[in-house]
Formats: structure tokens, C-alpha cells, sequence
């Protein structure tokens, strides 16, 4: 494919910023990538064993109805770098409080025509063993979804990316950048673009005010566990597991395809700087702890392999809508938000991309990625 129809530089190699270069080499752009770590960089958020994927999306109904599209493009992304680094799987759910999640999800996954269906408690001890049953008020399993293998996507789509003549700039960290110019300031030097794509993460406020009122960064922390022996067997044979509480809650990603077991949690932090320091406290993960406990039986007889830090990119509002915005002439920012940033990475990229291509008004850019599309209008982009 030649390149031919302009300049665009990326600053940013995580989920969002090299699917936004996928999507751009694909539509014929000359794409270089600033990182200002190592490609891909262990302190990004996107850099993890695994991600969760699925259609169920809680009373963020929109997001949902872009799913189907989300799951397409993972896979045209899986054909282009020759490696499918997903594993499907179903995703359950354990419902411990009245929270606002049965109702949206049995609407959406009924429109998408996806399936789902009520695990009967008493079967519970016998199916998940691992399961805390106190305090359960319903347990429900949803199709089609499972786990992402970021390492090895960001990895594979870098290589894949170079290939075809994208330029990557590594311990590179951008500054500077002029909007209306095309302009920014790397390792002492100046580079000038037709277009700017920001895609940096929990750093997005270092480099822009664009989305400042809306996104801040949070410090979160996960644990990689061994679980006690006898529930070893199990925990290989159990999908994504999720618990969700009014006030806590947990998100468990089973061993899978030479991952470990990691637990992490639904409350976000909403603080902290993503160039500080990255030693998990027990104060980092206490609130982990108690979440975990409600969750899992014995929880305190798993053995912690280790304990991360890493950073959400999180609304203020706690709408966790994408904050994907024009800035200036010649510049986009895209703030891939909460826990949804890594399954719809190929398709947030793909609609900037499309609307840098004229492809689609920047009016509609935003509506998409901010999940405020319609059932209908979501199926229309195919
Ligand atoms: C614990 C945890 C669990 C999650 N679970 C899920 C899940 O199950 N499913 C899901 O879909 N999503 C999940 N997410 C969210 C998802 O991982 C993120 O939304 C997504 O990875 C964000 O990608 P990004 O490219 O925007 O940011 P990043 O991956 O952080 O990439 C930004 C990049 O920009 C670079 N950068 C920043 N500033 C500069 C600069 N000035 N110059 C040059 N480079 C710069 C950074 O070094 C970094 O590499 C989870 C997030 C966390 C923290």
C-alpha cells in the first residue's frame, strides 16, 4: 500500500495509540509512533498478560451495541499480524447486591442475539468451588466473550506495523505539541505532521488541557496468585469470573494459555501519577484484599506471586465514557477510559482513523467512541 495520503505521528504505543497507527496504515497514511519508553513499555496500562473481553456491558448500554463491531475488528487485527491472541470463553457473573446490571445486559444481549442464562445457586459449590456463596443473590453466565493477551497483540501489531514502514521513535517522550501547527518537541528536536494523534494514556493531561475536565488518572493495583492446591484443577477449567457488589467487587481472570490467575477490583482510585513510583503497598492493596475475601473462599490461603500497580485512565464523572476529541486543526486526543480501554482499543483507533480520513464527521468520531450510539446506528457501521 503506498503512502500516500499524508503524515500522521502517534505519540503513544499502547492499545490505542498503535491500533489508531493500524487503522491508518491500512487507509494508505505514513504513520510514525513516539513512545516515550521501550515499544511496547511495561508501564503502560495496555502492558498485561490479559484482558477481558465480552458483550455484557452493565447500564453502559451503548458501548454493548458496539461490541460486535469490537470483536470484527480484533479480528481483522488477528488476520494482519497472523496470530489470534484471544481465548473465547464465556464470562459469569455473581451478583451479590441489588446493582443496576441484570436489566441493561438482558436488553442488550437480547438485541445482539447473544446468549445468556441464570446459574441456579445450589449448583454454585459444585461448578465454581473457589465461589464465596454468602451474600449471593444470582449468578448469570454470558456468551462470547473472554480474554485478550495484550503483551503478545502489542508485540505482534508493532512488528506487524514496522513491516510496513511505520517509523518508530522509542525513549522518546513528547512535548510541546501545537495543535493548529502539526508540531512537537521530541529527545530535542521538532516534528511536523499533517495530523497528531495523543494517545497517552494516563500522561494525557501532561501533554493537552483538552480532556483535563473530564479524565484523571488512577492507581490501582492487581495480584497474580497460586491458588491453594486443591483448587487448582478448578480455577483451570472456569471462564472470567465477576463479582459485582453495590460497594465492591472483583474481576478474576483465570490461568489460561500460560497467563496466572490475577484478581483485581471495580473501585477506582482516582489519584496518583503515572511517573511515580509503581511498589504495591499494603495500602495499595488492602482494599483488594477485603473485595477478594467477599468473593473467594479462603481467599487468604492463595499465595501472591505478585502484586502490580498500574493506571486506569478514569473519567471524573463516572459516566466512563472514551474522551476522543479534535484539538486544534491538527491534532486528536483519544483517552481510552476505565476498564474497557483494551477490548475496544482496534475499534476506537479505527474510528479516529476514519474520521482523520474523512471518513466519518469528528461529530460522529465523538459520539461513537463516547458509546452514544443508537442498536440501529451501531449496526449500520457493519
Ligand atoms: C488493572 C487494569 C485492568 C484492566 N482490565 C481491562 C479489561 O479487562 N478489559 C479492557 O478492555 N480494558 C481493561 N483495562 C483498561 C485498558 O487496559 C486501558 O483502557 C487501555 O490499555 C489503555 O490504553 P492506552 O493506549 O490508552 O494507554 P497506555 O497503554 O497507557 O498507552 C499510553 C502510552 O503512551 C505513552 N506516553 C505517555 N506520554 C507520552 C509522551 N509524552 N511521549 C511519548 N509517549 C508517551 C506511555 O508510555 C504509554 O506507552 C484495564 C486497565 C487496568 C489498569
Amino acid at each position: 500500500m503506498s503512502n500516500t495520503r499524508g503524515k500522521i505521528i502517534v505519540v503513544g504505543a499502547g492499545i490505542a495509540g498503535l491500533s489508531t497507527a493500524w487503522a491508518l496504515t491500512r487507509r494508505g497514511f505514513a504513520v510514525e509512533v513516539f513512545e516515550q519508553g521501550p515499544i511496547p513499555n511495561p508501564r503502560a496500562t495496555s502492558y498485561d498478560e490479559h484482558r477481558i473481553t465480552r458483550h455484557a456491558y452493565g447500564s453502559l448500554e451503548g458501548y454493548a451495541y458496539l461490541m460486535p463491531r469490537a470483536f470484527a475488528l480484533y479480528e481483522a487485527m488477528f488476520r494482519d499480524i497472523g496470530a489470534r491472541h484471544f481465548a473465547p470463553g464465556s464470562v459469569v457473573y455473581f451478583l451479590r447486591d441489588a446493582v443496576d446490571w441484570y436489566e441493561p445486559v438482558s436488553r442488550s444481549l437480547t438485541a445482539l442475539g447473544k446468549g445468556y442464562r441464570d446459574i441456579p445457586l445450589a449448583k454454585v459449590p459444585d461448578l465454581f468451588p473457589m465461589i464465596e456463596t454468602k451474600g449471593l443473590m444470582r449468578v448469570v453466565e454470558t456468551e462470547e466473550g473472554g480474554m485478550l493477551f495484550p503483551i503478545r497483540i502489542l508485540t505482534d501489531l508493532t512488528v506487524w506495523l514496522g513491516n510496513q514502514g511505520v517509523v518508530f521513535h522509542s525513549d522518546a517522550r513528547v512535548s510541546d505539541i501545537d495543535p493548529e501547527a502539526g508540531t512537537l518537541h521530541a529527545n530535542g528536536q521538532t516534528h511536523r505532521a499533517d495530523r497528531i494523534v495523543i494517545a497517552a494514556g494516563a500522561w494525557v493531561n501532561k501533554l493537552t488541557p483538552v480532556v483535563a475536565d473530564a479524565v484523571v488518572p488512577s492507581r490501582q493495583a492487581v495480584m497474580y496468585l497460586a491458588p491453594p492446591p486443591e483448587l487448582v484443577k478448578a480455577w483451570n477449567e472456569v471462564p472470567v469470573l465477576i463479582d459485582l457488589g453495590s460497594e465492591s467487587g472483583t474481576y478474576t481472570l483465570p490461568p489460561k494459555m500460560g497467563t496466572r490467575l490475577k484478581v483485581g477490583d471495580h473501585v477506582f482510585t482516582r489519584s496518583g501519577d503515572a511517573d511515580g513510583d509503581r511498589i504495591a503497598t499494603e495500602a495499595d492493596v488492602a482494599r483488594l484484599n477485603k473485595a477478594a475475601r467477599l468473593a473467594y473462599r479462603d481467599f487468604d490461603r492463595y499465595q501472591v506471586l505478585e502484586k502490580k500497580i498500574c493506571f486506569y485512565t478514569v473519567t471524573r464523572d463516572h459516566s466512563e465514557e472514551f474522551q476522543v476529541k479534535p484539538w486544534g486543526d491538527k491534532a486528536w486526543v483519544v483517552s481510552a477510559c476505565s476498564g474497557h480501554g483494551f477490548k475496544l482499543g482496534p475499534l476506537i483507533g479505527d474510528g479516529v482513523a476514519a474520521a482523520i480520513a474523512g471518513e466519518m464527521s469528528d461529530a460522529d468520531t465523538v459520539r461513537l467512541t463516547a458509546g452514544r450510539m443508537s442498536h440501529a446506528e451501531a449496526q449500520a457501521l457493519g
